[in-house]
């Protein structure tokens, strides 16, 4: 039985629960323990599903042990397959993004200009007029400018770009959200969300706006997410614009009543100790 239940609660957690937490927006104002939350209901569906096959192990020993050794073989054939498909797709991804991102590198190192007000070399400014800024994760991290936001904005809205990036490279968001788009293309097309990925993307930039008004103030922020509210940004970096409106809100409302992070911890906490809980179960 609980083989069952496990495959049913990997189910529940990959497909139904992303799609009932994209919807509570209301967490958006503790982007940090949202993003705690969203990450412990994929890894607790991963581990749900990986737990199937030893969940139905204890099933061998005691009667009717034919019946036992097909439900074995089916929970293995399931956690065996969860199990390729998330380390294939979790190749791919990777080389994928990778390699996108060694060559956008290579490209702004080319036709970028160094800034010699910035001291730690990963800058590179381009010869655009739009205001465009974003940067580049992984190894060999840049933060790329545009000529037309190093014109358009004040120098308090240029530190808070600055500052936004600067999250996204320190906080690793990239290997964050590198994460969920493994779990996303993991799951089989019919099951995936597309709000999920994208409320993730969306708390990641919260998460990176805060950073931006603890160095160069609300104000500041918000003004700079006006201005580049119309950039475009390489898919495969990280970059400020699109989400913009939604943003601005959040910087409004400020930080969320701590009651609103214990939650997501609590909800966090639970999603990934039920799996957990029923293995153990299984082999009690
Ligand atoms: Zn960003």
């Amino acid at each position: 039985m609980i083989p069952i239940v496990l495959a049913g609660l990997a189910v529940l957690l990959a497909w139904v629960a992303p799609g009932l937490m994209a919807r509570r927006t209301g967490f958006r104002r503790a982007p940090r323990a949202a993003l705690v939350a969203w990450q412990a209901v994929s890894v607790a569906g991963i581990l749900s599903a990986l737990a199937v096959a030893p969940a139905a192990l204890p099933l061998l020993g005691g009667d009717e042990a034919t019946a036992r050794v097909e439900l074995l073989a089916t929970a293995a054939l399931l956690s065996g397959a969860v199990l390729a498909r998330l380390l294939w797709t979790g190749h791919d991804v990777g080389t994928r993004l990778r390699r996108v991102r060694a060559r956008e590198r290579e490209l702004v190192d080319i036709v970028g200009r160094r800034d010699a007000d910035a001291g730690d070399g990963r800058f590179r400014v381009l010869e655009n007029p739009m205001p465009t800024a974003y940067c580049i994760p992984g190894r060999g991290s840049r933060v790329v400018l545009s000529q037309g936001v190093l014109d358009a904005l004040p120098r308090d809205q240029l530190d808070a770009v600055v500052a936004h990036e600067h999250a996204h490279l320190r906080g690793r968001h990239d290997l964050l959200l590198e994460f969920f788009s493994v779990v996303h293309e993991a799951v089989p097309g019919p099951l995936r969300s597309e709000a999920a990925l994208s409320e993730v993307r969306l708390l990641v930039e919260a998460l990176a706006d805060r950073a931006a008004a603890r160095r160069a103030g609300e104000v500041a922020t918000a003004r700079a997410l006006v201005a580049l509210a119309e950039s475009r940004t390489p898919l495969s970096a990280l970059g400020a614009g699109t989400t913009a409106p939604v943003r601005l809100r959040l910087l409004a409302d400020g930080p969320a009543p701590p009651a609103l992070s214990t939650t997501a911890y609590v909800y966090a906490t639970l999603a990934v100790l039920l799996p957990v809980a029923l293995l153990a179960l299984a082999w009690a």
